[in-house]
């Protein structure tokens, strides 16, 4: 999910208004589209992923999962969605499918009311019945290891693809959702205009020792210090490598 901004063309020739108090520097920071610094340099990308490893000890998934094929079908049902509504979700499902065989015999409509608390569930179930049969009938009911494999299932993009690859398999791909989106463009490390653009940026500029655990160390840094609306600067670890051109000001928050 991307935010983007809307402008409004006027005919008038009339200056917009300067930001003069709090409420204009949230709107500042209120967007992915946060205005770029400038690039982060090598030194200050490695630092910044020194800092962050040594502060999140557990860079791993908030998703609960105990093998592959249950972290494709979480990892599934998680877009749009929060990891918390998927795995009060999954805490019901799992016990009682979690084998393709499983929940293709759960069917559409019973797989429907194990997900229903989660949003677009009726085009999820669909997907992942199609997707376990698919499993099953071209992969002997294991999940594949290429992204090519993975990104033909049925609900299965680069993101989700490039999430399994890296959280089941330990492949160095980063999967760019809102929060490392906004990460990179925001502090300088990666920036660019499209996921994609963020996504192949940050495989140049992340240090290749910092790959693997690269996609959970910003995703979590993203959701509670360097949030969308309220970026917590003046808690932040990683505040001098940090090239956001307002952090100063929202240290001061
Ligand atoms: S200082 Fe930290 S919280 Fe603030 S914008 Fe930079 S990375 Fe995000």
């Amino acid at each position: 999910m991307i935010l983007c901004h809307i402008y409004k063309n006027t005919m008038t020739t009339k200056k917009p208004s300067q930001p003069k108090n709090n409420q204009s520097k949230l709107a500042i920071a209120k967007t992915a589209d946060t205005p770029p610094s400038r690039p982060m340099n090598a030194d200050n990308r490695l630092k910044f992923f020194e800092k962050l490893s040594q502060h999140i000890k557990d860079p791993v998934t908030e998703l609960n999962y105990s093998n592959e094929f249950e972290l494709l079908i979480a990892v599934m049902l998680s877009a749009q969605a929060t990891d918390k509504s998927v795995n009060i979700a999954t805490a019901r499902l799992f016990p009682v499918a979690n084998t393709p065989q499983a929940i293709l015999a759960l069917g559409v409509d019973g797989l429907k009311s194990y997900i229903n608390s989660i949003g677009l569930y009726n085009s999820k179930a669909t997907n992942v019945i199609k997707t376990c049969q698919d499993l099953l009938d071209k992969h002997g009911g294991q999940v594949p290891r290429t992204r090519a494999e993975l990104e033909a299932l049925a609900g299965v993009g680069r993101k989700t693809a490039n999430v399994v690859l890296n959280t089941a398999f330990g492949e160095p791909v980063m999967a760019v959702d809102t929060h490392i989106f906004r990460v990179g463009n925001r502090t300088g490390l990666a920036t660019g205009k499209t996921v994609l653009a963020v996504e192949n940026a940050l495989m140049k500029r992340i240090p290749s020792q910092y790959l693997v655990d690269a996609h959970h160390y910003l995703i979590l840094h993203g959701r509670y210090t360097c949030m969308a609306r309220s970026p917590k600067c003046g808690a932040c670890v990683v505040f001098d490598e940090c090239m956001f051109k307002d952090k100063e000001k929202w240290a001061d928050l």
